[in-house]
């Protein structure tokens, strides 16, 4: 049994409607992977998480083709004033995504925040649009045009609709090339969207893909450029989602890998942020007095150890 230790760190502001994110970190022969599964998954749901956080800790990762990886900054809902200063913030990313198709808001409020960030992102930066599944598939077709003449242009457009059939319909009526994210959950989700025809792009992630290895083979089988995004993770975690954005024979677009900034805190003393708009390949370690600090409860470290000897029983059959 490797070394592990449970944290507990508060988010910077609700996302994914959690406000702290949980998880354990475990140690073996080649460094630290993150075991992070979602407090609502079961144990089958967790088990290619466990896969990918031994992969990262027993096994390590495929050697790197490049040393940086090109990052976006992720705008939220928000204002077009706050939308321009998280773009002026980002540390040079040039690359961003927006959130919209948010329940509740006008479809001006979209259209006033994507102006606002092309106006502060410049003429030459990317922008793409995350709808979260927000529309119907009817919604999207009207909506994609008329944001991307506000974009002044878009990248592409994440998961416009709920399914794997919504996108290929949209895909079939749209000029802007779409992205399959939440279509995307596990290991054979991408092979439906490629025999569908139904994006022309996919958002892979480390953990509950099955690790970084998972990850490549299932890029090469589908043969659609691929943008790696983190699942929340700590800095331990992202470091498996950069080894996998490293190791890819061809990397087109910016990754969604720029998330330890929404967590108050992080488990090593070099977190993984952008610099230049990039993030360093390389491992990191987990630092002993952030481990301690971050440390939860006796009931929620229990918790978690249970939940790791449980998800690790369904690896041995
Ligand atoms: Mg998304």
């Amino acid at each position: 049994m490797p070394e592990t230790q449970v944290y507990s760190i508060p988010l910077r502001t609700r996302f994914r409607g959690i406000d702290v994110r949980e998880g354990m970190v475990l140690r073996g022969d080649a460094g630290w992977g993150e075991f992070s599964p979602f407090l609502e998954y079961d144990d089958a749901t967790a088990l290619p998480w466990l896969r990918a956080a031994l992969e990262a800790a027993e096994t390590g990762w495929p050697e790197p083709v490049r040393t940086s990886i090109p990052v976006n900054v992720t705008v939220p809902a928000c204002s077009p004033q706050r939308a321009r200063e998280i773009v002026l913030a980002s540390q040079g990313c040039r690359t961003a995504k927006v959130k919209v198709a948010e329940r509740g808001q006008a479809d001006a409020e979209d259209e006033a925040r994507l102006e606002a960030v092309r106006e502060a992102l410049g003429p030459d930066g990317l922008i793409r649009i995350d709808a979260n599944a927000g529309w119907s598939s009817d919604e999207a077709v009207r909506r994609i045009p008329v944001l991307d003449r506000s974009a002044g242009g878009l990248e592409y457009v994440e998961q416009p609709s709920p399914t794997v059939e919504d996108l290929a319909l949209v895909r079939r009526k749209v000029d802007v090339p779409i992205a399959a994210d939440e279509s995307i959950r596990r290991a054979e989700d991408p092979y439906r969207v490629r025999d569908l025809d139904a994006a022309d792009i996919a958002v892979l992630k480390v953990q509950p893909l099955g690790g970084v290895r998972a990850c490549l083979r299932i890029a090469e089988d589908i043969g659609l450029p691929v943008v790696v995004s983190s699942a929340l993770e700590t800095s331990i975690g992202i470091a498996a989602g950069v080894a996998l954005a490293a190791a890819l024979p061809e990397l087109q677009h910016a990754c969604g890998l720029a998330t330890v900034q929404l967590l108050g805190d992080d488990l090593v003393l070099d977190p993984l942020l952008p610099v230049d708009g990039m993030l360093p390949v390389g491992r990191r370690d987990v630092d002993p007095g952030k481990a301690l600090a971050l440390s939860p409860n006796y009931a929620r470290t229990a918790h978690w150890r249970d939940r790791l000897a449980s998800v690790r029983q369904d690896l041995s059959l």
